[in-house]
């Protein structure tokens, strides 16, 4: 037997789960103005190579890189944000005006070790909003992250935010870490030896050596004055709105293009994998692959990772079951069945049995699907055109014609878990 690739998943029973996420994520950001961009999945390398940055983990030994026919090294995409900028300099989106708000869903691949909330193709939803360096559209970003898993019915995550400063401050802090972590370095684990040199930041993200970061320099101390601006004004805003964040010095983000403002949030309801969304503002990101300077701000949710938070938080929604299962009593009814469940399905959501099954297992059936409604079609319904109604729910059963049938199933369209808007 063929098997699926370590550390991908096969979306079967719970695809309703995926299409109610889908639904509630794409309605929260076109109410925030944010319009969907859908991306190739596969680029040229070297688009994550400048966009994501060669010192990260990412592109160090993360991407599922390849050589097509035609000798081009290719990779399936790690993220998102690479992307959509390549699409905004390669159409000119800033000569529709600025600023663009996109918003994405769709699979990224790492080649990453699989464990319980980390794959090798997982989802991510995302935003961008480009072209604004102000607080105003950091806070839009965070809020917009944090409106949507509430849009879930998510409560128990955490907003983390932080400055990682500019061109201008970060290299003093650099040097800064350099220094505290000097003596340290036999003591930190292989990946922060190589990370030291190439990348010392991350070195304040690294499980392993957590305990070592909590007393390393803090970079909002190296802040430079338009940055504390800037940052301070980020925090001001999110207290306007009310939004609960903790302001945590020792977030970075594991990419190289982020600028200022960075944010995290976590699942209180989550083990060691816990991060939910993360984002920041990356003002060079776009002049890197090539366009104009162009300041933004975005994020990335990991949509395995809320399915996680959102069963243990026990708010999935229901699985769909349909409004009406439409049962031949004979053979000979079975023509009429089948002709009235295609006439009801362009109203509601029908079944009918297509298996040969006896009238008792047809209702069996029905129950198994948790069918709303039964309509019973026998010898006397076909000569009279009245049919059984039956509720599965209560038992009882009423008399109808077609139409009325169809006036009843409209009056309680509601109660059919399909229609979650
Ligand atoms: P990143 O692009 O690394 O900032 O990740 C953004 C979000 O995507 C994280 O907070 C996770 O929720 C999710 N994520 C990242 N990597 C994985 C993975 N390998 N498997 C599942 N989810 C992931």
């Amino acid at each position: 037997m063929i098997r699926r690739i370590k550390g991908t998943n096969d979306i079967i029973e719970d695809s309703y789960v995926w299409e109610w996420v889908e639904d509630k994520l794409r309605s929260v950001s076109k109410k925030f103005g944010f319009s969907e961009i859908r991306t190739p999945i596969f680029e040229a390398t070297e688009l994550f190579k400048r966009g994501v940055g060669t010192d990260t983990d990412i592109v160090q030994k993360e991407m599922y890189t390849f050589e097509d026919k035609g000798g081009r090294s290719i990779t399936l995409r790690p993220e998102g944000t690479a992307p959509v900028m390549r699409a905004f300099v390669e159409h000119s989106l800033d000569s529709r005006g600025l600023p663009q708000k996109l918003f994405y869903i769709g699979p990224m691949f790492r080649y990453e070790k699989p464990q319980a909330g980390r794959l090798r193709q997982f989802h991510q939803y995302g935003a961008e909003l480009i072209g604004s360096s102000r607080p105003e559209a950091d806070v839009e970003i965070i809020v917009l992250a944090v409106e949507a898993l509430k849009a879930l019915g998510l409560k128990e995550f955490k907003l983390k935010i932080n400055s990682t400063g500019c061109e201008k401050c970060r290299p003093k802090y650099k040097e800064a870490l350099k220094e505290y972590y000097k003596p340290l370095l036999p003591k930190l684990c292989d990946d922060c030896q190589i990370r030291y040199d190439r990348n010392i930041l991350r070195l304040l993200d690294c499980k392993k050596d957590a305990q070592y970061a909590k007393s390393a320099p803090i970079i909002l101390d190296y802040l430079c004055d338009e940055c504390k601006e800037h940052f301070n004004r980020v925090k001001e805003l999110l207290d306007t709105l009310g939004v609960d964040y903790e302001v945590d010095p020792t977030i970075v983000r594991g990419l190289d293009y982020y600028t200022r403002t960075v944010f995290e949030i976590t699942s209180t309801s989550l083990g060691a994998q816990d991060a939910l969304a993360g984002g920041g503002r990356y003002d060079h990101l776009i002049e890197e692959l090539g366009g104009r300077t162009t300041p933004s701000v975005g994020f990335a949710m990991g949509m395995e990772r809320v399915m996680i938070a959102l069963e243990r938080e026990k708010k999935l929604p229901d699985k769909p079951s349909p409004q009406v299962y439409v049962v031949a009593v004979e053979d000979e009814q079975r023509p009429r069945a089948l002709s009235i469940a295609f006439e009801l399905s362009k109203e509601f959501i029908v079944e009918t049995d297509v298996m040969g099954r006896k009238m008792k297992s047809q209702f069996k059936n029905a129950s198994k699907l948790g069918a709303h409604y039964v309509i019973i079609v026998g010898e006397e319904e076909m000569k009279s055109e009245i049919y059984t109604l039956k509720n599965m729910f209560d038992g009882s059963q009423v008399k109808l014609s077609l139409s009325e049938i169809k006036r009843r199933l409209k009056e309680e369209k509601c109660d059919s878990n399909l229609q979650w808007h």
